[in-house]
């Protein structure tokens, strides 16, 4: 009997946003979902765990999206693990931040920020893409940044990095749209995770319209609904999830 099991790949999905997305697309989609992180083993046990309560299936794959070959090595262990199973959703979320004025930017920081970012997103959806193509369904969702929409002083190699991901996201919707799959940003604005923790968030957050930052779920609703049946005409686009904090 073939194997009828959907999945959602989602990178980073140890801690933050990824841990939350994985944890809605399990609850409003019912999908088993593969737990992408880079090191942080006991945080992506613990999403498992979590996902394996909601009654859905998890599959840790630590790898490196900045490593094609660790990349494919990684998926390769999923599909042995679960063969025929079909990657439904693919949320390209890991991610971190080396910020400086760029006049103290270290060339390190600078290609850092882009391997993981940029050719991450490569990496990870140029892997799925052919099965992705020959099933002629699928939703890929990629986490920007408002960053990336309008720049940001001392992030110039991660706005970089969020606006080259735009740009490859409505190119690939353009690609993909005849065979109904659809390619989708999600740009946050401040995010309550690790990565803004060490932030100054009182003064940030007098920025920020609504006063506070957002939270993880905030965004995971976002990308459930990106990749539910409501969505399937929307391809292209870059939905800010900001509390007002346009540019
Ligand atoms: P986070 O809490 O720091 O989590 C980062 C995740 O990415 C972790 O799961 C980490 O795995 C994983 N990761 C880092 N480098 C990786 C690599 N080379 N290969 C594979 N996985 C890697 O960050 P977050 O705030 O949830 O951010 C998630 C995404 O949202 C990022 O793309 C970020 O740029 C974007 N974003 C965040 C905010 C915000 O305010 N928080 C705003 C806009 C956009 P380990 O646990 O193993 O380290």
């Amino acid at each position: 009997m073939s194997n009828t099991e959907k999945w959602a790949l989602i990178t980073g999905a140890s801690r933050g946003i990824g841990r939350a997305v994985a944890l809605e697309l399990a609850r409003a989609h019912g999908l088993h979902i593969v737990v992408n992180y880079a090191s942080n083993e006991a945080a992506a046990r613990a999403t498992a765990d979590e996902l394996a309560a909601l009654g859905v299936k998890a599959h840790l794959a630590p790898f490196d999206v900045r490593d094609p070959q660790a990349v494919a090595a990684g998926i390769e262990g999923w599909r042995a693990a679960h063969p025929g199973a079909r990657i439904e959703v693919l949320v390209n979320n890991a991610g971190v931040t080396r910020d400086n004025l760029m006049v103290f930017m270290k060339p390190e920081d600078w290609s850092t920020v882009i391997d993981i970012h940029l050719n991450g997103f490569f990496n990870v959806t140029s892997a799925l893409l052919q099965g992705i193509v020959r099933q002629r369904s699928g939703r890929i969702i990629n986490i920007v940044s408002l960053s990336g929409a309008k720049g940001v002083a001392g992030q110039a190699n991660y706005s970089a990095a969020k606006a080259g991901v735009i740009g490859a996201t409505r190119s690939l919707a353009q690609e993909l749209a005849k065979r109904s799959i659809t390619v989708n940003a999600v740009a946050p604005g401040f995010i309550e995770s690790d990565m803004t923790k060490e932030l100054p968030v009182d003064q940030l957050k007098a920025l920020v319209p609504m006063g506070r930052f957002g939270t993880p779920e905030e965004v995971a609703g976002v990308v459930s609904f990106l990749a539910s049946p409501a969505a399937a005409y929307i391809t292209g686009e870059v939905i800010h999830v900001n509390g007002g904090l346009h540019s």
